[in-house]
């Protein structure tokens, strides 16, 4: 008789995990459910997914899917934009306490303001951010489509909310545009630093440096690559060295060893938090949590229908966009 529902993750067994995965892939296949997860999700978490992503892919999966249920392994807001592009469906979040501290660094009646102190901006906004603002923002962006959205807009002022990296990383490709960049960041990513970066490119001096845009500019400015994670992933398995640092939350690793399993990623592994990248918020969606949460059909994600309409605007501007 399993007895997952009250396993924590820690305690199971390389076989209780394989046993846990079989069960979740079973109650998928029988409640005609699509399971969706992060490149940012535990590995485990990750095996038992349709689709691994990252917030672009998994937005496009999320509104193309005509399964009954749409389990996913991500936090709030991936799962609210999930139900935002296909509010028929019912989408399961497992573990609701599971949110995005950067998204949480702004509020819609902030956004409101700056709208009215710059009338003649247009508020885009990072998809790592509630359905309550993308409701007052005029186009979402994730960090693969951002400079190639913001190019397109017509408005020569962009209000850039929330994440203060990516808005600089941006208005730095997009020189034409004046931007007014909202002070949020992403915890994990912001606060690596450069000098712990150094540190591991003097310890291998051949290997390439990939980036994600949230990290800090000074860290940015020393890589050789700097994108979203897919694009991460991209270059990271292809480029031509064998030996690559990858700045971005070490779930990533997962997927790099299995596109190409020939080559060494190196990820900031120390015991300062700041040497360091990992979301615990991301890492709080647990195979126990995801099995309750299906096998019960608990944690719907619920949306007032005139968020969804006002909300939906942007995320769908961002899809014809791109
Ligand atoms: S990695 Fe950063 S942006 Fe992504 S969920 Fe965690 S805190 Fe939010």
């Amino acid at each position: 008789m399993l007895t997952f529902e009250i396993a924590k993750e820690e305690t199971l067994s390389p076989k209780d995990i394989k046993e846990l995965q079989e069960e979740i892939r079973s109650l998928a296949r029988q409640k005609n459910a699509v399971i969706l997860a992060h490149y940012y999700q535990r590995p485990e978490v990750q095996d038992i997914a349709d689709f691994v992503g990252d917030s672009l892919e998994l937005s496009r999966k999320a509104s193309q899917t005509d399964a009954d249920i749409i389990l996913f392994c991500g936090v709030r807001f991936m799962c609210e934009t999930a139900k935002i592009l296909n509010p028929t469906k019912k989408v399961l979040h497992p573990n609701p306490e599971s949110g995005c501290p950067m998204a949480d660094m702004i509020r819609p009646e902030q956004v409101l303001k700056l709208k009215e102190q710059h009338p003649d901006g247009e508020v885009v906004a990072y998809v790592n951010t509630s359905a309550d603002v993308k409701a007052v923002s005029d186009v979402c962006v994730t960090s693969a489509n951002a400079i190639k959205v913001v190019q397109k807009l017509q408005s020569k002022k962009i209000i850039f909310i929330p994440d203060q990296a990516l808005g600089n990383w941006v208005k730095k490709h997009v020189p034409d545009k004046e931007f007014v960049i909202w002070q949020g960041f992403c915890p994990p990513h912001f606060e690596f630093t450069a000098k712990e970066l150094e540190r591991l490119k003097q310890q291998f001096p051949d290997a390439k440096v990939a980036v994600h845009p949230e990290c800090h500019p000074k860290v940015i400015e020393m890589a050789d690559f700097v994108g979203s994670t897919s694009q991460i992933i991209n270059y990271a398995t292809t480029c031509d060295s064998d030996r690559v640092i990858v700045i971005t939350e070490v779930g990533l690793k997962h997927t790099l060893i299995k596109k190409n399993p020939n080559k060494e990623y190196i990820f900031p592994q120390s015991m300062n938090y700041c040497g360091t990248v990992y979301c615990c918020t991301m890492k709080a969606i647990t195979l126990p949590l995801v099995y309750k949460t299906l096998k019960e059909e608990i944690n719907e994600v619920v949306l007032d229908e005139e968020i969804i309409a006002k909300a939906r605007r942007p995320l769908e501007r961002m899809l014809e966009l791109s």
